[in-house]
């Protein structure tokens, strides 16, 4: 830990998420509001404004033209008509005037002006008798919840332009598709006030390797653009200011990290299997087709998670179908022979494409998401279906529905998966029809069910991401209630015994891909609870694959046992990592000294 008493030198503490240490100069990025931003221009700020405001309206029709263009391809003009009522609020003359004015008259920015009119509109509509005017309202509110989005959207990307030189990005919150479009050069490391270990900000910056800590709550008020500062990703830690001598020691910890880096990439070919020869099977999750390659390079067997929202989204249109095929057909080569899952989109929550409308939902990760949203626009699902199937003839495929909560869900769309492979034989389209299937565990409803749920799948794979955050009622973004979010909790170990139980009874295997199964202090929990397949982000699949071959089921099912019967969190967790620590100390020493 470096010795705040020195001079100069600041320490601000939060939550380590993206493991290694970046040092450079800082880039601050604007406070992204989670709320709409509202605050005065200056007169010279009038016409910018009113600038911004006639962007976004233009890019808010070319999305729901587009929208709707998709949407009568794949349903018919009569379904697509509905977008007609959006695209006439945005020719509104009277309200876009009315938008205009508040910009000039009260100096507000654009945000806040359309919000403030808009929302007066729809008020004032949704108080009627008449079914239809009620209707208009709503028209209006997610006309404005897009043309909002696109208005943020653009200054985000805007400042995101901005780089000149390599810097380290500090930022109140970072949304997913922001990560997802950093370029590892110009970012060497971020850091935000907001977030949790298992966001997909986070896991993002996992699978880019890019240093990171989130939950640094009021960091940017200390920070400013050019301010020089050290990124610990391991410990947790923003160092301003670092001294030479907490420079030195870091370098000794990089250093000590590339070795074990080296030691560990001898184990590449070899299996996982614990020292009295239990195998296990350990894949990697990938969040793009750019991924392949890292499959074989980090050892692992397979991929036991492709979140294919990445495809979707920082785009203007949806992919094609040809271009999903062109994708997954290029993952399922580099993971042949190994089987690739592929996760059938997840998107809502805290991932929405832009051509998407973007509802404004209280709780959007109870709200539309996942297999929920899957299942109500189907031209999307069933294109995405079609290309699996397709590139299921080339490897060795799988298919995943994700935030299965009920059996109706599965059903639903195992009829849709029926109809787009009788499509596809019928048109002579080569295709996988034994294809497998099997649901994600991560909504506490299909723990209860599973039973019924393993008759009806070939796998399960528990994302303990989600289930987690809905099992404890804990939101897996949130910094203020982090302490929370315990993996040991005796409910989830519980939820997860349920879930092997379940699966076993039934002959399936059941995996974790939720990043529990990359934490190597819980590995061996997983282990002993008796999953059969861990699927890890790629940068620490060699340290998992490390500590499984030096560690035996035995002692793995007896601190399962141990913690089945055990009422606390802290006690779970401390036995856990016991018993990694005896197993392979060499994996938990090298993040002492410099960084503490
Ligand atoms: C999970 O919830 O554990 C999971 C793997 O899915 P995601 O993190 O994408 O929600
Ligand atoms: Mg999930």
């Amino acid at each position: 830990m470096p010795d705040s008493s020195r001079t100069g030198e600041k320490v601000f503490r939060g939550i380590a998420v993206s493991a290694g240490v970046a040092h450079g100069k800082v880039f601050l990025l604007g406070r992204l509001a989670s709320s709409i931003p509202d605050y005065e221009v200056s007169e010279d700020g009038v016409h910018e404004q009113v600038n911004r405001l006639e962007r976004a309206l233009v890019e808010t029709r070319l999305q729901i033209a587009d929208v709707q263009r998709h949407v009568s391809e794949a349903m018919g003009a009569e379904d697509a008509s509905i977008f007609d009522a959006h695209l006439l609020v945005l020719e509104d003359q009277t309200l876009i005037n009315e938008v205009v004015r508040a910009i000039q008259q009260k100096r507000l920015n654009s945000e806040a002006a359309f919000h403030q009119v808009s929302e007066r509109y729809a008020a004032a509509l949704g108080a009627v008798d008449d079914e239809y005017l009620r209707e208009r309202a709503s028209d209006i509110r997610d006309v404005t919840s897009r043309v909002i989005h696109n208005l943020q959207g653009k200054g985000d990307l805007l400042h995101l332009k901005q780089f000149k030189d390599p810097c380290i990005l500090i930022s109140h919150e970072l949304s997913p598709c922001t990560t997802a479009q950093l370029d590892r050069k110009m970012v060497l490391g971020f850091a935000t006030e907001t977030g949790g270990r298992t966001s997909h900000t986070a896991i993002l910056a996992r699978s880019l390797h890019i240093p990171a800590v989130v939950g640094l709550k009021d960091l940017s008020q200390h920070l400013e653009t050019g301010h020089h500062v050290v990124v610990d990703g391991y410990n947790g830690l923003v160092i301003l200011n670092p001294t030479d001598q907490t420079l030195f020691e870091y370098g000794q910890l990089v250093e000590r990290h590339s070795s074990l880096d080296v030691k560990l990439q001898g184990l590449r070919d070899k299996p996982a299997v614990t020292l009295d020869g239990v195998k296990v099977v350990l894949s990697a999750n990938i969040d793009q087709p750019e991924d392949g390659p890292s499959i074989d390079s980090c050892g692992a067997e397979g991929v036991g998670l492709y979140r294919t929202e990445y495809l979707f989204i920082n785009r203007d249109a949806l992919p094609t179908e040809e271009e999903q095929y062109e994708a997954y057909r290029s993952v399922a080569e580099a993971a042949k022979p190994n089987a690739l899952i592929i996760r059938t989109l997840d998107i809502g929550g805290d991932k929405f494409p832009s051509h998407i409308q973007n509802p404004i939902e209280s709780n959007p990760f109870l709200g539309w998401r996942g297999i929920r949203l899957c299942l109500q626009e189907q031209g999307m699902f069933r294109s995405q279906l079609r290309a699996i199937l397709r590139a299921g003839v080339v490897g060795n495929i799988k298919i995943m529905y994700p935030m299965i909560s009920c059996l109706q869900e599965l059903e639903e769309a195992n009829k849709i998966l029926a109809e787009c492979q009788a499509e596809l034989r019928s048109k002579s389209i080569p295709y996988a029809s034994e294809i497998e299937v099997g649901i994600m565990i991560e909504v506490p409803s299909a723990v209860a069910i599973a039973d019924s749920l393993a008759k009806r799948v070939k796998f399960f794979s528990i994302g303990t991401n989600d289930l987690i955050q809905y099992t404890l009622a804990v939101d897996r973004m949130n910094e203020r209630v982090a302490h929370l979010y315990q993996a040991t909790h005796p409910a989830l170990i519980r939820a997860i015994h349920q879930t092997v139980e379940a699966a076993h009874r039934h002959g399936i295997w059941v995996g974790v891909c939720g990043e529990m199964a990359g934490d190597r202090d819980v590995t061996l929990l997983l282990l002993g609870l008796g999953v059969d397949e861990l699927s890890a982000t790629p940068s620490v699949v060699p340290e998992i694959k490390a500590l499984i071959r030096r560690s035996k089921m035995k002692e793995a099912k007896a601190l399962a046992t141990f913690a089945l019967a055990c009422e606390s969190d802290v006690e779970i967790l401390a036995r856990s990592r016991d018993l990694g620590r005896r197993s392979a100390p060499h994996l938990f020493e090298s993040n002492q000294s410099g960084a503490g």
